[in-house]
């Protein structure tokens, strides 16, 4: 029998399955149960109008025999004439995935393939002859397809009912394959479960129904308890706590869809590794489409879980995949907005929740407004919130503004590894004297945001471990240049000792109870260079050496040096004890501890 070539196109869509061996072959099944729930959809349609199409209650039939290796799938739906047959399966590829290949490489269209289904040819991944009877809803004829890698044929045929059946021939093992594994009942369950467990109509294999037609999102929000939701949940998530907040909503417009959301209690423990998979599923009009739906949300939400299904999606899917770039994208936006709605609503009115969440995944967000160059940082500043000394607890941005003091300018804060420690830092003591309230900054991601941002509400962040701080009155600016200047010949001895460490040595009002510590001129801060030293950047940071001068210790400097004595050691161990405080490591830790031991034998002798 001569067959006729598929036309180019085509083949070339064939060649690409019949060699996808590194492909996600199992999506064959979905592709051809879709096809089949579609022809029911327009049976159904066309009948309400065309009387002499009757209507029917579909039905997706599977079967397969092992000795024979075949697989096949049966509808009731609209079934195909002949020319039907020519136009839809001979000629099936003016296909967007394929112009979509003249411009990206062979494994990217893979991934697309992998991701989309091109419909029926994807038949050819697992078999290498499909079989297609078919007979149109209004007419008796039937008409066999049979199609090879080499081209296809179509006869006549004999069908009692309308509709299409499809066998396939399923392919030899191969050293990389085992095809076999679609000729088990289990596989073919597990797959209908996974891919098309919500088609609505019965799809029956052994004569047992093994979808469930209708899929917990789907149905309205009155007739789904609490705890169906939390079921779905911690069923598909395998996690042992309920979620924190469950979203189910539908979105009718441009792009509709409706979405099962949810924002986890706590933080996966894989979270921030490169093994964090996002849970979140693509569907169209309740047929799998994808996990780690990536392209419908965005990176800083990427802690939601749950399900998404559009309305708009499957018809075009395997058509036009340059335009559903375009759909993905007005998707993402539209669930980026209801995952930020719903945390700004927490935010006010459930503050408890909203600040579990912001424990467990504030790092996210802040991430979220440091990357990209700070792309989306209007959108996500006022879900940020700092630890901070007001009571040790969270506040937001503007809450923190609206409580600041006139007199106040800028946006103070404090880095540090704890609150404890923090708290213990030489320089904060003066800035809560003056009143002024201090964010903690505890992540290491929280300087580096604030370099992005900038500025809230017009106003500065300023550290108070950075720069000068420009709290005092006119009159200690007088008395601190006065001890300066009566103390000019020591201050530069200390500069002198250690001018290869600090690019300045200066008395200063910001030291109350301490007598020494490091701050850094307004680029780079300690921390920051911590920060760097732990993905093994060896940048530093410039340290100013502060001194207070009105500690005992200073007092009794100054008192020594006018007698000419010593300054070295001293200075030496001034600047160490400025690094340990500031939680960096001392260069030489031996001459650190003979200094102090040489320092107690001299006052236990005294
Ligand atoms: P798509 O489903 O995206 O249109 P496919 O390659 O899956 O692309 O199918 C091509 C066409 O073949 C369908 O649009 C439909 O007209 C026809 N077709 C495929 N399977 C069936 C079926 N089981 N019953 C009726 N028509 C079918
Ligand atoms: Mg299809």
């Amino acid at each position: 029998m001569a067959m006729k070539e598929f036309k180019t196109e085509s083949k070339r869509l064939l060649d690409l399955m019949a060699n996808s061996i590194y492909t996600n072959t199992d999506i064959f099944l979905r592709e051809l149960i879709s096809n089949a729930s579609d022809a029911i959809d327009k049976r159904a349609f066309i009948a309400l109008t065309d009387n002499k199409i009757e209507s029917v209650e579909g039905k997706i039939v599977l079967g397969f025999d092992k000795k024979k290796r075949i697989i096949t799938i049966s509808d009731n739906g609209i079934g195909m004439d002949k020319e039907d047959l020519e136009k839809d399966l001979g000629t099936i590829a003016k296909s967007g995935s394929l112009e979509f290949k003249e411009t990206v490489d062979e494994k990217d269209t893979m991934d697309i393939i992998g991701q989309f289904g091109v419909g029926f040819y994807s038949g050819f991944m697992v078999a290498d002859k499909m079989e297609v009877v078919t007979r149109k809803a209004d007419s008796d004829k039937a008409y066999m397809f049979t199609g090879t890698l080499d081209g296809y044929d179509i006869t006549s045929a004999k069908k009692d009912e309308p509709g299409t059946a499809i066998t396939l021939y399923i392919k030899d093992n191969t050293k990389e394959k085992k095809y076999d594994k679609y000729l088990d009942n289990g596989e073919i369950r597990s797959l209908v479960k996974k891919y098309s467990d919500f088609i609505r109509y019965p799809i029956v294999l052994e004569e047992e129904t093994i979808n469930s037609m209708v899929p917990i999102w789907k149905k309205a929000k009155k007739d789904i308890k609490d705890e169906d939701y939390n079921e779905f949940y911690q069923m598909n998530y395998y996690d042992f706590e309920k979620p924190l907040k469950t979203l189910h909503f539908k979105v009718e417009g441009n792009t509709s869809y409706t979405a099962l959301l949810y924002i986890p209690c706590k933080r996966p423990f894989n979270y921030f590794t490169n093994d964090y998979k996002l849970g979140l599923k693509l569907y169209s009009r309740g047929v799998f489409i994808k996990d780690e739906a990536k392209e419908i949300v965005s990176d800083h939400f990427r802690f939601i879980r749950g399900i998404v299904d559009s309305d708009d999606l499957s018809l075009n899917i395997s058509r036009e995949i340059l335009q559903e770039d375009r759909q993905m994208e007005t998707l993402k936006k539209s669930v980026d907005k209801k995952i930020k709605s719903t945390l700004e609503k927490m935010l006010k009115d459930e503050r408890e929740a909203y600040e579990t969440f912001f424990t467990e995944f504030g790092q996210q967000l802040k991430f979220g407004c440091y990357d990209n160059y700070g792309m989306n940082k209007d959108q996500l500043i006022d879900l940020i919130m700092f630890k901070s000394s007001k009571e040790d607890k969270y506040v937001t941005l503007k809450e923190y503004v609206e409580r600041m003091k006139k007199s106040q300018k800028e946006i103070y804060y404090a880095t540090g590894d704890s609150i404890e420690n923090i708290k213990e830092l030489p320089q904060i003591e003066k800035v809560l004297d003056k009143g002024y309230e201090v964010l903690y900054f505890l992540d290491g991601v929280d300087e580096f945001m604030v370099s992005i941002i900038n500025s809230y509400d017009n106003k500065q962040f300023k550290s108070i471990q950075k720069g000068d701080l420009d709290l005092d009155t006119k009159e200690e600016k007088k008395e601190i240049e006065k001890k300066t200047e009566d103390n000019k010949d020591l201050i530069a001895a200390i500069k002198e000792v250690l001018k290869d460490e600090v690019t300045e040595v200066k008395l200063s009002n910001r030291l109350k109870s301490q007598p020494v510590c490091l701050v850094s001129d307004d680029a780079l801060s300690i921390d920051m260079e911590k920060a760097l030293k732990a993905f093994n950047q060896d940048v530093k940071a410039n340290k100013i050496l502060e001194i207070n001068p009105d500690h005992d210790l200073f007092k009794a400097l100054a008192n020594e040096y006018s007698k000419s004595k010593e300054i070295k050691e001293y200075a030496q161990l001034l600047y160490d004890q400025a690094l340990l405080i500031a939680g960096l490591t001392i260069k030489d830790p031996v001459e650190y501890t003979k200094r102090i031991t040489e320092l107690m034998i001299k006052s236990i002798n005294k």
